[in-house]
């Protein structure tokens, strides 16, 4: 394979002679592959692995989520933004999509973004857009107060669209708008908020990224549905806010009419099942969304609902869980959640014409795994291996818009990686003392 600039140059075989280049990489005994693709992360929440075990997503929602949010700071985010985007590259995920679920303006956003430019990996940031509803959609918990009025809202994401889309070759910008069960009960979106956001995302052919029919079937997805007669798809049906724009994360507890109207619609979605499982909230119906034809990506969620950002091990648990639901080894292949993990995560963020598979034309976004290593010495066969036996820490060599970033195992990239996981180590803990959850990791045995 031949690299230029940006871009993979030409394919050949390994009988081909070798073209004219100016470095050439010895990749014998790697599985050289698309970098991975995580459809869904937050990262701010790598400063917070490990805090919500043990909790519903209902209730780690309001007794972890919340109070991190309220206690976070400028600086937090941006060093939450070189840990997150370290994590990444050191396990073979090429592009990650951050959807921001803090309130943004331009200081933090500027703060998030900084970093991932700096080491160089892609990522889709999806600006959140916040409205309280007027009369308030539940009253079970009180109105939150946003500091810009929904014109303000609007104007601004426009703004930071225009500004930071594209950057550097490797930021893509698009929204974070959510409609499902508990942001409707919490009254943190409002109908014309989400109208208004369609009509922004058409205008700029934006993906809007928006956790779907996630919770417990008892709690708030039963709730939404005794007060509207409906799930998180059919409000949105009902709104006429239903476009191809969405991508809708987790998609647990859907119906058959739902899935339906997805599919018709042409919207994607990105299942989380380490996340579901860790919050203990259900299973995405893969199934029947590959029978309706939608399109599926592959994604960790934040690592503070998942505690882990490899990708390698979404693919693994994602062939396991699905497999023993349906009871069928041959359901979800080693073939498929690689798919899932690369070009279905690329169609669903509306990025696979430039990444997510290695093709001529295309971002030269690569990664190898090393499989000589002692816990693959015999892999056999090269696909099972790398999803059932490896980990996302063997990636060997990763280059991103056709830059080397990781070779060897050695990040080439200047920063001073044990600088910046003290920095993390600290101001995760001072921001777990102001939210006031330090009893969440106090506990060092729980029965
Ligand atoms: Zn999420």
């Amino acid at each position: 394979m031949l690299t230029r600039d940006d871009t993979i140059a030409a394919i050949g075989s390994a009988d081909d002679p070798l073209p004219e280049a100016d470095q050439v990489l010895d990749m014998h005994g790697m599985l050289v592959m698309p970098g991975l693709i995580n459809g869904h992360n937050h990262f701010w929440g790598s400063l917070f692995k490990n805090t919500g075990d043990g909790l519903l997503l209902e209730e780690w929602i309001d007794e972890v989520t919340f109070p991190l949010k309220g206690a976070l700071r400028t600086e937090d985010l941006r060093i939450a933004a070189y840990l997150g985007a370290l994590e990444q590259l050191r396990t073979g995920t090429t592009t990650s999509l951050n959807h921001l679920n803090n309130e943004n303006d331009e200081e933090t956003i500027r703060a998030t973004i900084e970093p991932v430019l700096e080491v160089g990996v892609r990522q889709l940031v999806a600006k959140e857009l916040r409205d309280a509803p007027d009369p308030v959609f539940s009253t079970q918990h009180p109105p939150h107060h946003y500091p810009r009025s929904r014109a303000e809202e609007i104007a601004l994401a426009e703004s930071l669209v225009t500004q930071w889309d594209g950057a550097g070759g490797i930021i893509h910008m698009g929204l974070a708008i959510e409609t499902g069960a508990m942001w409707l009960l919490h009254n943190s979106t409002s109908n014309e908020i989400i109208l208004d956001g369609v009509e922004l995302a058409q205008r700029h052919n934006l993906r809007i990224t928006n956790h779907c029919s996630a919770g417990s079937s008892w709690l708030s997805i039963k709730e939404l549905r005794d007060m509207t007669g409906g799930g998180d798809i059919d409000y949105l049906v009902r709104l006429g806010a239903l476009t191809s724009n969405w991508v809708m994360i987790h998609c647990l507890w859907l119906t058959d009419r739902e899935i339906d109207h997805m599919a018709r619609e042409n919207v994607s979605v990105v299942t989380n099942p380490v996340s579901n499982a860790y919050s203990a909230d259900g299973i995405t119906p893969l199934a029947k969304m590959f029978q309706a034809g939608l399109t599926v990506g592959l994604g960790t969620d934040g690592t503070y609902v998942n505690c882990s950002p490899d990708m390698v091990e979404q693919m693994k648990f994602a062939a396991l869980i699905q497999n023993v639901t349906h009871l069928d080894p041959a359901f979800m292949t080693a073939e498929r959640v690689i798919e899932m993990a690369t070009i279905g995560s690329a169609q669903a963020l509306g990025l696979d014409h430039l990444i997510g598979s290695l093709e001529v034309g295309k971002r030269a976004d690569i990664v190898a795994f090393d499989l000589d290593r002692t816990h693959i010495t015999v892999p056999n066969r090269a696909v099972s291996a790398l999803v059932f036996s490896a980990h996302g820490t063997d990636v060997d060599t990763v280059m991103v818009n056709g830059k080397l970033l990781l070779r060897e195992g050695e990040l080439l990239v200047p920063l001073d990686e044990r600088a910046i996981r003290a920095e993390a180590r600290a101001r995760a803990s001072e921001a777990i003392d102001r939210a006031g959850i330090r009893r969440r990791v106090s506990e060092h045995w729980r029965r």
